[in-house]
């Protein structure tokens, strides 16, 4: 038994379905749900005589992403065959980009605790072709290929990453960055991003990297963290015992946490990479570059930043409002047409708005209060129609009835009482009714005041403004 101190290395591969509507070699739809070996054509299938012809939209949604992750562009890159047999491989290769991929050396900027920042560098970006997929069932195994030729980039990150947790973070920024620029449709559920961990220990301050192993296929921010956790363990047993890590390709039991051998792993030269005849290199042009640099959105990194420094929102509130897309459209739409302090919208959405949705697995875009409805609301409220405690039933209203607050606010009779006038008669009508309680107050009895104020709020079922009701009422007492 050693008592040797490991450092944890890890580097991260990511497959990322593009979310193009057709595949990359032929014109058959992207539907991996569809009814199973409907979405096929000679192409996918490898027919004999097929031959792909690339798809405009791939190259366009990979140049975007590389830009997003600060890569330096190829302006030529090439495509190249893996050779391996498989049965959801029918071509019996796979079509990527091997020597030259589209872009290379890039960054992705990990926030890790409140304020603190992490570049991980990346290696590589790659176009390629996704497999069908194999289903095993007792009686036997059946292939379904309406994946086949689902267009696919490949991101490569070094080996920077020190942790499971930031691993799982790079994973997730990965994820959200992608889904934000619209290059993928970011459904972590259908497979959309898969990952690949190599994770290696050498003893603290050794020089040299200890030998790899790679968990395949990992699709959740969770697996991700708790498959690299069981294997830094099994590792550290390994190495304390005196044994020795061999390169080996590992799968991930997310049920039982558990990590098991699929193969050894094989090198690179086993897979006879060569120059892909069939397919042209991918020729960019500055104009090409420009014309694409103009659809460029902001990312959800540089939203928090401007959440942060426009609407004067915390760390927090612009890391929550920026958990999805959507979201943070919702969000920004809401500002657009109220205006007021960003705060009062952000708790809204925050603590109410996404309570309900998330309750009824609902997203923003379906949200049954529109952001329209929600500022208006909103307004509502600022100009004292009607109470913040008030605006909590109209708000649950709202989300049932899917009616306007305006509507419900006349509809229930809500509006605030705000006339000094309106308010002074009812007080008037209160000391009338008490008139021990009066003399009681007058004769220095000042706990009263509270019971005045209740009986007014009641008289008027609530909806008399209580800050008004304060300040009248201390005149005529
Ligand atoms: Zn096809």
């Amino acid at each position: 038994m050693s008592n040797a101190q490991y450092e944890v290395t890890i580097g991260l591969e990511v497959h990322v379905q593009l979310s193009t509507k057709s595949k990359i070699w032929c014109s058959c739809a992207v539907k991996t749900m569809a009814q199973v070996n409907s979405t096929v054509c000679p192409v996918c299938l490898a027919m004999p005589g097929s031959l792909p012809v690339l798809n405009r939209a791939v190259v366009e949604k990979a140049v975007l992403a590389s830009l997003a992750l600060n890569f330096q562009l190829n302006y030529q890159s090439f495509f190249d065959r893996k050779n391996y047999f498989y049965p959801d491989l029918p071509k019996g290769y796979q079509i990527t980009q091997f020597f030259t991929p589209i872009a290379e050396k890039g960054f992705l900027e990990l926030e890790l605790e409140e304020g603190e920042k992490k570049k991980i560098s990346l290696e590589r970006l790659q176009i390629e072709e996704d497999t069908g997929k194999s289903q095993h069932a007792s009686t036997g195994s059946l292939i379904n290929l309406n994946r086949a030729g689902t267009p696919l980039i490949e991101i490569v990150s070094a080996p920077e990453i020190k942790s499971a947790q930031e691993a799982a973070l790079y994973f997730k920024t990965l994820c959200d960055t992608l889904t934000f620029l619209g290059v993928t449709e970011g459904n972590l559920q259908e497979g959309n991003l898969r990952c690949d961990a190599n994770v290696s220990l050498a003893e603290v301050g050794s020089k040299k990297l200890g030998t790899r192993r790679e968990i395949k296929n990992l699709n959740s921010f969770r697996n991700v963290e708790k498959a690299i956790e069981s294997e830094i363990k099994l590792q550290t047993e390994i190495l304390s015992q005196g044994g020795k890590v061999k390169q080996q390709t590992l799968g991930f039991d997310a049920n039982t946490l558990t990590i098991k051998v699929l193969r050894e792993k094989g090198e690179s030269s086993d897979y006879r990479y060569f120059p892909e005849p069939d397919v042209l290199p991918i020729l960019l042009t500055e104009d090409d570059v420009s014309a694409l640099k103009k659809k460029m959105v902001e990312l959800p990194s540089e939203k928090r930043e401007r959440y942060k420094s426009d609407f004067e929102l915390s760390q927090y509130d612009a890391s929550v409002l920026t958990q999805s897309k959507e979201l943070a459209l919702y969000f920004e739409e809401v500002m657009s047409l109220y205006k007021g302090k960003a705060k009062n919208a952000a708790n809204w959405i925050m603590v109410e708005l996404l309570r309900f949705l998330n309750e009824a697995n609902c997203s923003p875009k379906n949200s049954p209060i529109s952001p329209a409805n929600l500022a208006e609301l909103l307004l509502l409220i600022d100009s004292k129609v009607i109470s913040g405690k008030m605006a909590k039933d109209v708000f649950e209203k709202m989300y049932d009835e899917k009616k306007s607050a305006k509507a419900l606010v006349d509809e229930l009779g809500l509006s605030q009482i705000t006339s000094e006038e309106a308010i002074g008669k009812l007080i008037d009508e209160v000391i009338q009714k008490s008139p021990q309680q009066l003399s009681d107050y007058r004769n220095g009895k000042d706990r009263l005041f509270g019971f005045f104020v209740g009986q007014v709020m009641k008289l008027s079922q609530g909806k008399a403004n209580p800050d008004l009701v304060n300040k009248i009422l201390k005149e005529k007492l």
